[in-house]
């Protein structure tokens, strides 16, 4: 049996995250930080959609998706710990703990 699928899969913006968060990466325009969807179209029809889990760079002149790793403001706030090896710090009491502790021996906390 023959399925011709006239048809494709979409990506659409549900929502703007932050508006000129980066520079496109293709044209060098302003690139907004969106969560968008999947759409998925059968004869230009919407027939599925549901959303995506990470949000991605969506430029505003050529419409392109790309990731957001190249702004890199999210990621470095939520990993400190590994640009300041020797000078780990416990994130629950702030001292100064060996970066080869597992455990902090001040407060217990597992780092
Ligand atoms: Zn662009
Ligand atoms: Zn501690």
């Amino acid at each position: 049996m023959f399925f011709f699928f006239f048809g494709g899969l979409e990506r659409q913006v549900r929502q703007v995250l932050k508006p000129g968060s980066g520079p496109c990466i293709f044209c060098g325009s302003r690139a907004d930080l969106v969560h968008y969807e999947h759409v998925l179209k059968v004869f230009f029809v919407p027939v599925w959609r549901w959303p995506a889990k990470d949000p991605l760079m969506n430029c505003t002149n050529c419409s392109a998706f790309f990731p957001p790793h190249t702004t890199a403001a999210t990621t470095a706030e939520t990993t400190p710990t590994t640009l300041l090896d020797d000078a780990l710090r416990c994130p629950n009491c702030s001292r100064v703990v060996d970066s080869e502790f597992r455990f902090c021996p001040f407060c217990g906390l597992s780092l």
